[in-house]
Protein backbone atom coordinates (compact mmCIF):
# COMPACT_ATOMS: atom_id res chain seq x y z
CA UNK A 1 0.00 0.00 0.00
CA UNK A 2 1.20 3.40 -0.90
CA UNK A 3 1.81 5.81 2.54
CA UNK A 4 -0.92 7.83 2.38
CA UNK A 5 -3.16 4.79 1.81
CA UNK A 6 -2.04 3.66 4.91
CA UNK A 7 -3.15 7.24 6.34
CA UNK A 8 -6.69 6.29 5.24
CA UNK A 9 -6.61 3.34 7.81
CA UNK A 10 -5.09 4.90 10.99
CA UNK A 11 -8.25 6.72 12.36
CA UNK A 12 -11.32 5.61 13.45
CA UNK A 13 -14.38 7.33 14.13
CA UNK A 14 -15.56 7.90 17.76
CA UNK A 15 -18.98 7.91 18.57
CA UNK A 16 -19.98 8.80 22.25
CA UNK A 17 -23.45 9.06 24.32
CA UNK A 18 -23.61 10.74 27.38
CA UNK A 19 -25.56 10.32 30.47
CA UNK A 20 -27.85 13.01 29.84
CA UNK A 21 -28.81 10.84 26.16
CA UNK A 22 -26.38 13.72 24.54
CA UNK A 23 -24.39 12.15 21.41
CA UNK A 24 -20.87 13.71 19.63
CA UNK A 25 -18.22 12.18 17.47
CA UNK A 26 -14.76 12.81 17.31
CA UNK A 27 -11.37 11.23 15.14
CA UNK A 28 -9.38 8.65 16.61
CA UNK A 29 -6.10 7.41 15.81
CA UNK A 30 -4.24 4.46 16.10
CA UNK A 31 -0.26 4.47 17.51
CA UNK A 32 1.93 2.07 19.24
CA UNK A 33 3.55 3.50 22.34
CA UNK A 34 6.07 1.89 24.48
CA UNK A 35 7.83 0.68 21.31
CA UNK A 36 11.18 -1.80 22.40
CA UNK A 37 12.31 -4.36 20.70
CA UNK A 38 9.17 -6.14 19.15
CA UNK A 39 7.16 -4.99 22.00
CA UNK A 40 4.51 -2.42 21.74
CA UNK A 41 1.39 -1.05 23.08
CA UNK A 42 -1.36 -0.43 20.46
CA UNK A 43 -3.38 2.34 21.34
CA UNK A 44 -6.17 4.16 20.88
CA UNK A 45 -5.48 8.16 20.94
CA UNK A 46 -8.46 10.79 21.14
CA UNK A 47 -8.70 14.27 22.82
CA UNK A 48 -9.91 14.10 26.70
CA UNK A 49 -12.77 16.25 25.87
CA UNK A 50 -14.07 13.56 23.19
CA UNK A 51 -14.70 10.80 25.62
CA UNK A 52 -14.72 12.42 28.81
CA UNK A 53 -17.85 11.41 31.28
CA UNK A 54 -19.10 9.37 27.73
CA UNK A 55 -21.22 6.32 28.95
CA UNK A 56 -21.12 4.37 25.62
CA UNK A 57 -18.93 4.69 23.57
CA UNK A 58 -17.84 2.89 19.68
CA UNK A 59 -15.53 2.88 16.77
CA UNK A 60 -15.11 0.96 13.96
CA UNK A 61 -12.57 -1.53 12.32
CA UNK A 62 -12.24 -3.10 9.26
CA UNK A 63 -11.64 -6.37 8.78
CA UNK A 64 -8.60 -8.11 7.28
CA UNK A 65 -8.91 -10.10 4.12
CA UNK A 66 -9.13 -13.62 4.73
CA UNK A 67 -5.54 -15.16 4.49
CA UNK A 68 -4.04 -11.69 3.65
CA UNK A 69 -2.46 -8.70 4.99
CA UNK A 70 -4.68 -6.36 2.59
CA UNK A 71 -8.10 -4.53 4.55
CA UNK A 72 -11.20 -5.72 3.44
CA UNK A 73 -12.67 -2.07 2.63
CA UNK A 74 -16.54 -2.71 3.00
CA UNK A 75 -16.38 -5.10 5.68
CA UNK A 76 -15.94 -3.53 9.19
CA UNK A 77 -17.09 -4.14 12.58
CA UNK A 78 -18.43 -1.41 15.32
CA UNK A 79 -16.89 -2.05 18.66
CA UNK A 80 -19.23 -0.98 21.53
CA UNK A 81 -18.09 -0.54 25.24
CA UNK A 82 -20.07 0.65 27.95
CA UNK A 83 -18.30 2.74 30.52
CA UNK A 84 -16.50 4.00 27.25
CA UNK A 85 -14.89 7.02 29.89
CA UNK A 86 -13.51 4.43 32.27
CA UNK A 87 -11.54 2.85 29.53
CA UNK A 88 -8.95 5.66 28.90
CA UNK A 89 -6.32 7.00 30.65
CA UNK A 90 -6.42 11.14 30.68
CA UNK A 91 -3.62 13.26 30.09
CA UNK A 92 -2.99 15.84 33.20
CA UNK A 93 -2.93 18.89 31.64
CA UNK A 94 -3.32 18.66 27.93
CA UNK A 95 -6.54 17.65 26.41
CA UNK A 96 -5.46 13.92 25.20
CA UNK A 97 -6.12 10.65 25.84
CA UNK A 98 -5.11 7.23 24.98
CA UNK A 99 -6.76 3.54 25.15
CA UNK A 100 -5.06 0.13 25.31
CA UNK A 101 -6.57 -1.94 22.28
CA UNK A 102 -5.01 -5.04 22.59
CA UNK A 103 -7.72 -6.85 24.94
CA UNK A 104 -9.79 -5.95 22.50
CA UNK A 105 -7.97 -7.26 19.44
CA UNK A 106 -7.11 -9.86 21.55
CA UNK A 107 -10.78 -10.89 22.51
CA UNK A 108 -11.89 -10.51 18.38
CA UNK A 109 -9.07 -12.64 17.39
CA UNK A 110 -10.31 -15.48 19.70
CA UNK A 111 -13.70 -15.15 17.45
CA UNK A 112 -11.79 -15.70 14.49
CA UNK A 113 -11.59 -11.89 13.44
CA UNK A 114 -8.56 -10.77 12.48
CA UNK A 115 -8.73 -6.59 11.44
CA UNK A 116 -6.09 -4.19 9.52
CA UNK A 117 -5.64 -1.09 10.96
CA UNK A 118 -2.64 1.11 10.48
CA UNK A 119 -1.32 2.19 14.04
CA UNK A 120 1.33 4.96 13.91
CA UNK A 121 5.04 4.25 15.24
CA UNK A 122 6.60 6.69 17.43
CA UNK A 123 9.64 7.09 15.04
CA UNK A 124 6.32 8.94 12.77
CA UNK A 125 6.45 11.95 15.47
CA UNK A 126 8.93 15.08 14.29
CA UNK A 127 11.64 15.13 16.52
CA UNK A 128 13.46 18.30 18.12
CA UNK A 129 16.10 17.92 15.18
CA UNK A 130 13.46 17.56 12.02
CA UNK A 131 11.32 20.61 13.95
CA UNK A 132 14.02 22.84 13.83
CA UNK A 133 14.86 21.83 10.62
CA UNK A 134 11.66 22.82 9.25
CA UNK A 135 10.60 26.32 7.25
CA UNK A 136 7.74 28.15 8.29
CA UNK A 137 4.52 27.44 5.75
CA UNK A 138 4.96 24.01 6.09
CA UNK A 139 1.73 21.91 4.39
CA UNK A 140 0.18 19.59 6.45
CA UNK A 141 -2.59 16.69 6.07
CA UNK A 142 -5.51 15.94 8.58
CA UNK A 143 -7.39 12.67 8.60
CA UNK A 144 -10.58 12.86 11.07
CA UNK A 145 -14.45 13.12 10.24
CA UNK A 146 -15.34 16.99 10.33
CA UNK A 147 -18.59 17.03 11.63
CA UNK A 148 -19.05 13.49 12.00
CA UNK A 149 -19.21 13.07 8.36
CA UNK A 150 -17.29 9.85 7.17
CA UNK A 151 -17.74 7.06 4.22
CA UNK A 152 -19.45 4.80 6.15
CA UNK A 153 -19.94 2.14 3.89
CA UNK A 154 -16.31 1.69 3.13
CA UNK A 155 -15.18 2.95 7.03
CA UNK A 156 -13.08 5.61 5.28
CA UNK A 157 -12.09 8.99 6.70
CA UNK A 158 -11.92 12.66 5.26
CA UNK A 159 -8.33 14.02 4.70
CA UNK A 160 -8.06 17.76 4.33
CA UNK A 161 -5.06 20.03 4.03
CA UNK A 162 -4.02 23.05 5.41
CA UNK A 163 -0.86 25.01 6.57
CA UNK A 164 1.20 25.36 9.43
CA UNK A 165 -0.09 28.98 10.85
CA UNK A 166 2.01 29.27 13.60
CA UNK A 167 6.18 27.40 13.66
CA UNK A 168 5.51 23.88 15.40
CA UNK A 169 8.82 23.86 17.13
CA UNK A 170 7.68 27.00 18.64
CA UNK A 171 5.58 26.85 21.90
CA UNK A 172 2.56 29.04 20.83
CA UNK A 173 1.77 31.32 23.90
CA UNK A 174 4.00 29.41 25.81
CA UNK A 175 2.12 25.65 25.58
CA UNK A 176 3.06 22.72 23.99
CA UNK A 177 1.18 23.28 20.78
CA UNK A 178 0.67 25.24 17.53
CA UNK A 179 -1.51 26.69 15.10
CA UNK A 180 -2.78 25.18 11.73
CA UNK A 181 -5.13 26.90 9.13
CA UNK A 182 -7.15 24.35 7.97
CA UNK A 183 -10.80 24.07 8.04
CA UNK A 184 -11.62 22.44 10.96
CA UNK A 185 -14.75 21.20 12.36
CA UNK A 186 -16.34 19.44 15.67
CA UNK A 187 -15.61 15.85 15.16
CA UNK A 188 -12.30 16.84 13.44
CA UNK A 189 -10.80 16.76 17.78
CA UNK A 190 -8.33 14.20 17.49
CA UNK A 191 -7.51 14.40 14.25
CA UNK A 192 -3.77 13.67 13.43
CA UNK A 193 -2.19 16.26 12.08
CA UNK A 194 1.23 15.49 9.71
CA UNK A 195 3.49 17.64 8.10
CA UNK A 196 3.02 15.67 4.05
CA UNK A 197 5.96 16.27 1.45
CA UNK A 198 4.89 14.72 -1.17
CA UNK A 199 7.18 13.87 -3.93
CA UNK A 200 8.93 17.48 -3.06
CA UNK A 201 10.53 18.38 0.52
CA UNK A 202 11.53 21.54 2.35
CA UNK A 203 13.90 21.93 4.80
CA UNK A 204 16.46 24.98 6.25
CA UNK A 205 19.29 22.61 5.62
CA UNK A 206 18.68 21.60 2.22
CA UNK A 207 16.04 23.95 0.79
CA UNK A 208 13.92 22.43 -1.71
CA UNK A 209 14.67 19.25 -2.99
CA UNK A 210 12.81 16.99 -5.83
CA UNK A 211 12.12 13.36 -5.24
CA UNK A 212 12.04 12.13 -1.61
CA UNK A 213 8.49 12.33 0.25
CA UNK A 214 8.38 13.23 4.17
CA UNK A 215 5.29 12.46 6.52
CA UNK A 216 5.57 13.06 10.58
CA UNK A 217 3.12 13.12 12.99
CA UNK A 218 3.34 16.68 13.82
CA UNK A 219 0.29 16.44 16.40
CA UNK A 220 -3.29 16.36 17.90
CA UNK A 221 -6.21 18.72 17.02
CA UNK A 222 -8.11 19.41 19.59
CA UNK A 223 -9.57 23.16 19.33
CA UNK A 224 -9.83 26.00 17.57
CA UNK A 225 -12.33 28.97 16.94
CA UNK A 226 -15.57 26.56 15.42
CA UNK A 227 -15.96 25.63 19.52
CA UNK A 228 -17.28 28.67 19.98
CA UNK A 229 -19.21 28.76 16.89
CA UNK A 230 -21.13 25.55 18.18
CA UNK A 231 -22.63 27.61 20.95
CA UNK A 232 -20.52 28.34 23.38
CA UNK A 233 -21.00 32.38 24.65
CA UNK A 234 -17.74 34.27 26.07
CA UNK A 235 -17.88 37.46 27.44
CA UNK A 236 -15.55 40.20 25.82
CA UNK A 237 -15.05 43.20 28.22
CA UNK A 238 -14.68 46.29 26.13
CA UNK A 239 -13.95 49.79 28.39
CA UNK A 240 -16.70 49.44 31.41
CA UNK A 241 -19.53 46.84 29.76
CA UNK A 242 -19.79 43.46 28.89
CA UNK A 243 -20.16 42.31 25.40
CA UNK A 244 -21.84 39.24 25.22
CA UNK A 245 -20.07 37.26 21.19
CA UNK A 246 -20.66 34.24 19.79
CA UNK A 247 -16.85 33.97 17.71
CA UNK A 248 -17.11 33.00 13.77
CA UNK A 249 -15.37 30.08 12.48
CA UNK A 250 -12.25 30.99 10.90
CA UNK A 251 -10.57 27.93 9.89
CA UNK A 252 -7.46 27.91 12.43
CA UNK A 253 -7.01 24.74 14.89
CA UNK A 254 -5.05 24.09 17.74
CA UNK A 255 -3.02 21.36 17.68
CA UNK A 256 -1.15 19.85 20.68
CA UNK A 257 2.82 18.46 20.09
CA UNK A 258 3.23 15.24 18.75
CA UNK A 259 5.92 14.52 21.44
CA UNK A 260 3.04 14.80 24.34
CA UNK A 261 1.83 11.71 23.13
CA UNK A 262 5.27 9.95 25.27
CA UNK A 263 4.19 11.22 28.22
CA UNK A 264 1.67 8.18 28.56
CA UNK A 265 4.37 5.79 28.42
CA UNK A 266 4.99 5.67 32.22
CA UNK A 267 1.64 4.47 32.38
CA UNK A 268 0.88 1.88 29.95
CA UNK A 269 4.53 0.52 31.08
CA UNK A 270 3.01 0.11 34.18
CA UNK A 271 -0.36 -1.34 33.54
CA UNK A 272 1.92 -3.68 30.95
CA UNK A 273 4.34 -4.92 34.11
CA UNK A 274 1.15 -4.93 37.01
CA UNK A 275 -2.08 -5.63 34.92
CA UNK A 276 -3.66 -3.27 36.64
CA UNK A 277 -4.15 0.91 36.98
CA UNK A 278 -2.25 2.31 40.24
CA UNK A 279 -4.18 2.80 43.27
CA UNK A 280 -5.72 6.51 43.67
CA UNK A 281 -3.05 7.14 46.38
CA UNK A 282 -0.01 5.11 44.91
CA UNK A 283 2.51 7.46 43.35
CA UNK A 284 1.97 8.53 39.89
CA UNK A 285 4.24 5.94 37.62
CA UNK A 286 5.03 8.93 35.79
CA UNK A 287 7.79 10.40 38.33
CA UNK A 288 5.60 13.60 38.89
CA UNK A 289 5.93 12.93 42.52
CA UNK A 290 1.93 13.48 42.50
CA UNK A 291 -0.72 10.53 44.13
CA UNK A 292 -1.90 8.94 40.84
CA UNK A 293 -5.60 10.11 41.75
CA UNK A 294 -3.90 13.72 41.05
CA UNK A 295 -2.12 13.19 38.05
CA UNK A 296 -2.64 10.41 35.24
CA UNK A 297 -5.51 9.01 37.39
CA UNK A 298 -7.41 12.07 37.53
CA UNK A 299 -10.50 11.97 36.34
CA UNK A 300 -11.50 15.62 35.26
ZN1 LIG B 1 1.31 11.27 36.32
Amino acid sequence: MFFTDLMAHCTTRIECVFPDGKTSTGTGFFMTLCESGDRSVPVLVTNKHVVMGAQRGAFWLTLRKSGGTAPDIGNHHSFELPNFASHWHFHPSLDLAVMPINPLVEQSRSTGHEYFFAPLSTTLIATQADLADLPALMDIVLVGYPNGLWDKTNNQPLFRSGITATHPELEYNGKPEFLIDAACFNGSSGSPVFLAQIGRTMSRSKGVMIGPSVVKLLGVLYAGPMHMATGEIVAVPIGTRDIVVTAIPNNLGLVISAKELLDFEPILNYLATNQRRPGRNEACPCGSAKKYKDCHGALS
